[in-house]
Parts: C-alpha cells; structure tokens; sequence
C-alpha cells in the first residue's frame, strides 16, 4: 500500500455513498457532508501542530509518528496520555463526534495488543491483526466499526438460513465474496476503512455468519446507504449541525469481494466471540467512550449553566437541585473514568482500565444524557425558541426592537441568541434527537449492558458476604 493521499483527496475513490436516491460524487464539496469534513480535516492538522502534536502522537518503535489510540499502555502514564488525545478531539467537537476513529482503532489495538492469546489457536490471525494494524497505524487510516444485522424480524433473528445476515456467499483462493447488510455504521461516508464484526455471538449453526474481517469504504459492490441529513449550512445559526454531523448508514454488502489476508475470522463462531469480547480490545475502546461522554456532559453543564444566568433564573431552588443534578452526572462519570485508571491491571502485559467502572460509567449514561437534555429543556424553558429564525435579523429592518427583547440578564441580544441557537442544535434539533438515541444505544441495548454488567460483576470477589454473616450471627 502506497502513502495515502491528504483526507479530503482521499474521500473521493468511488465510494457509493448514497443520500437521496443518488451517489454522491464528490463527498468533500457537497453541502450535506463537507461541514463535518472540514471538522474532520482540522482535527486530523492538529496531529502536525506544534501546539497540539505531542498531546495527540507518539513515536512508534519504528520512529514513526502516530496517533495514540494506537498505543499499547503498559503504564498508568500512558493511559493518561491516551486519554488527552481522546479529549482534546472530544472537547473541540462539544463530545458529539464519537466516531473519529479511536474507537475502531481502539478494537484493532487490543487485538493486536492482546494476540499472544491466540498464537497457539490461532497463528494465522495473529500474522493478519499484525500486518493490518501496523497498515492502520503508520498510515493512519480512519475507521470505523459495524457489527449488528439488519432489524427486519428480531423473532427470526438467529435462523442459520436467514441469507440477510451478512455472510460469506463465494470463496475462492484469493479471499471471500460477501454478501448482507450491517447496521448501523456510524461516520460510514467519511472515513478509509470499516471494520465488520459479529456483535451476537453464533452457534455452530450459524458459523456462516461469524466474520470478521477489514474493508476499504470504496470496495466494488459496497453501498453505503445514508439516513436523512441533519447536516446544516450556517454555523452561526446551527454551530452543532453545521460542523459535527457524523452521519449514519447501513452497509449492504452487494457480493463485496475480501482479500484473505483482510479476513481475520472465516466462519469461526469460537474466534469471532473471543474477539468480540476480547479484554483488550473491549475495555481500550471503552476508555475512550467514557472520555468523550465526559465532554459531552460537560458541554451540557456548561450550558446549562449560562441558560440560567441569562433568564436570572440561578436563584430559584429547583433549577440549582437541577443544575446541581447536571454537575453530579458530570463528576460521577468523570470519577468513573479516573477510577479506571487508577485500577487498571495487567494483561497479558497491557495496562487495562478497570471493566467495572467502565461498565459503570457506560451503562450509567445511556440514562444520563436523555435525563441530561430533559434538564435543559426545563432551565431553559420557551427561552430556547425565543430567537430569531436567522441571527441576522438582529441587523435587519426591526433589529433594534430585537435587541430590546432577546438581550438576557447580562447579555446582549446577539450572545443570547448565540447561546439559544447553540442550545437548541443540542437539545433540540433533529441532530439532537439523534444522539439522544445515540446516547441509548451506541454501545448495545441497554437493556442487555446491564444484565451483562450483572452477570460480569465478581460478586463473591466485589461483596461482603453479608447474608451469611447475618446468619452465622444469628446461629450464635
Ligand atoms: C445513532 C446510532 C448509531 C449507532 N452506531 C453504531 C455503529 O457505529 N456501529 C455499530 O456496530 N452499531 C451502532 N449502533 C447500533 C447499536 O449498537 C444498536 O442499535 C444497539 O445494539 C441495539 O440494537 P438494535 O438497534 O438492533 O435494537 P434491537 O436489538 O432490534 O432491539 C429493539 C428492541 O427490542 C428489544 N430486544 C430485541 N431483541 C431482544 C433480545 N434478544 N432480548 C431482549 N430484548 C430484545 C430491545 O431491548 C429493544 O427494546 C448505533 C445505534 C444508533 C441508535
């Protein structure tokens, strides 16, 4: 593989990425993606920034320059280093850019750091996790990560003939064709790789359904199938929609053809498991979830915060419980995520933060954030909506009537409006309500995260056997 080009230069390879019943052409220029493109660009130049270079980069042992998610923790130092690239991108991005890659390339880290597991199993992907992931890391690639079947019938689910489920449909001596769909492939359009997996775990008789395997975004036959744009184009009138939109997209697999030495798992229901709970891999990833929900909290806080000053409305008891509600989400993450460092273990020679806090803090915010959004709306009440359609009219034929009536406690009309229409691209707008959703439902059914934290937690390890020991004393 020869040095990639630039990202822009890259986005336009003949992906099919599709929005509105066409291809888009030219991903890069086109009004519903290029918002979140330049974001992406810029966060892609601080890697070369004095500035910022040595908060986001590492040397490799090869004297390579490459980003942090890459690095293998073997110290509590190196875990606070990865959390400050993971935040420097969160906090420039309000925490709603989730897929910026460091999660996928979380995934690949762990495997790659974790594969003297697999040597004696499985020494064939142990030669594959190698050469992909030093691919992925010297050039550094973007990716992102899918793994769930498409909804159709959840009742028929786990049916070993169920030809919607991503499987292999050909084989041949170069490698597998594919065919199926995945959902949801968040930040699909914009990035250089995906990584597909099983989520579920398969039976023996669903072994045609247990892949893993690496696929470039522009590989013949791959339809990257766009939901409605929330993308919007004035910065000043939607600061959230016009930059941050990630986009999310189901993938159809129109017999995509995958070369061997990207297949890392071919129909193997014991491999593919393994590396979907792989510990590595699993909690490198987590850490950076919990880092980037912290920024989003924060954000939330923080806006919060100035919606009440500005209605003069600090003072009333309930908004300071509320207000007060916000801040605990906040600290209880934030501890969450210090915690996971402090109680980090070894692994097979990697530092690891700590499975339940991490499980804590994830499973904590699928709550947090819908209860988080339900909080601003009630602090900021019908203030939200009382701007102006486009901040402009503040300079236009009534502007100076609007300049009476929209200013706040200690702001002018044009900061309240700034605040309102930030306010409402994050709790209000249709992006809004899609990471609502995200916030539910990124990391699995909530439903199931808590019944797997139950069934993970050490309980004779973690607790006090108390009811035992109320019986001994009552035997006394
Ligand atoms: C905005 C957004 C972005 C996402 N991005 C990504 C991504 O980038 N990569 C990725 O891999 N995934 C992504 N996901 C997918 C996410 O991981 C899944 O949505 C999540 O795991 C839930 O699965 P599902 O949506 O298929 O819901 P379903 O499994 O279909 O569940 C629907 C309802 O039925 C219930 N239910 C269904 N089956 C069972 C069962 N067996 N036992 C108990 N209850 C059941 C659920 O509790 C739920 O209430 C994203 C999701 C969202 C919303």
């Amino acid at each position: 593989m020869s040095q990639p080009l630039q990202y822009q230069q890259r986005l336009n390879d003949g992906r099919n990425v599709w929005l509105h019943g066409e291809i888009i052409t030219d991903i890069a220029t086109h009004p519903d993606f290029r918002g979140t493109i330049n974001t992406i660009d810029s966060l892609l130049q601080l890697q070369t920034k004095q500035a910022t270079k040595a908060s986001l980069m590492y040397q490799t042992d090869e004297g390579k320059s490459a980003h942090l998610s890459y690095l293998i923790p073997r110290s509590k130092e190196d875990l606070a280093k990865k959390r400050q690239a993971y935040q420097l991108w969160a906090d420039e991005t309000f925490g709603v850019m989730s897929r910026l890659s460091e999660y996928s390339r979380s995934l690949i880290t762990g495997w790659y750091a974790n594969r003297s597991a697999y040597a004696s199993t499985h020494p064939e992907f142990v030669k594959k996790i190698e050469h992909y992931y030093r691919q992925s890391r010297d050039f550094d690639l973007l990716s992102t990560a899918a793994g769930h079947d498409p909804q159709i019938d959840r009742s028929k689910q786990h049916r070993s003939d169920n030809s919607t489920i991503l499987h292999v449909a050909k084989k041949t001596e170069q490698g597998v064709f594919v065919k199926g769909a995945k959902m949801i492939a968040t930040a699909a359009p914009y990035v250089d790789e995906l990584l597909i997996f099983s989520y579920h775990r398969r039976s023996e008789k669903e072994k045609a359904f247990a892949n893993v395997f690496v696929v470039p975004t522009n590989a013949k036959g791959l339809q990257i199938v766009c939901r409605e744009s929330f993308a919007k184009q004035d910065i000043t009138d939607h600061p959230i929609s016009s930059q941050f939109d990630e986009m999310d997209a189901v993938l159809v697999f129109d017999n995509v053809f995958i070369p061997w030495e990207r297949v890392l798992v071919y129909e193997d229901p014991d491999l593919a498991w393994k590396l979907r709970t792989d510990r590595a891999s699993a909690l490198l990833s987590q850490h950076q979830t919990v880092v980037r929900l912290v920024s989003k909290l924060e954000s939330l806080v923080a806006i919060g915060d100035e919606l009440a000053e500005t209605a003069g409305v600090t003072a009333f008891l309930h908004v300071k419980e509320k207000l007060a509600e916000l801040i605990i989400q906040l600290e209880s993450i934030k501890a969450l995520l210090y915690a996971s460092e402090q109680k980090a273990a070894f692994h097979n020679g990697v530092l690891l933060p700590d499975q339940d806090s991490l499980a804590t803090a994830r499973n904590l915010g699928t709550r947090f954030y819908p209860r988080a959004l339900e909080i601003i709306q009630q602090v900021g009440a019908g203030g939200l909506l009382q701007s102006p359609s486009q901040t402009a009219e503040l300079n236009g034929p009534i502007g100076s009537l609007l300049k009476k009536y929209y200013k706040g406690t200690h702001t002018s009309a044009k900061e309240r409006t700034a605040l309102m229409k930030l306010t409402w691209d994050l709790v209000g707008s249709s992006l809004a309500s899609r990471h609502e959703l995200y916030e539910r439902f990124y990391s699995g059914d909530p439903v199931r995260t808590y019944a797997v934290q139950y069934n993970t937690y050490q309980r004779k390890q973690q607790l006090i056997d108390f009811a035992n020991l109320a019986l001994n004393k009552g035997e006394k």
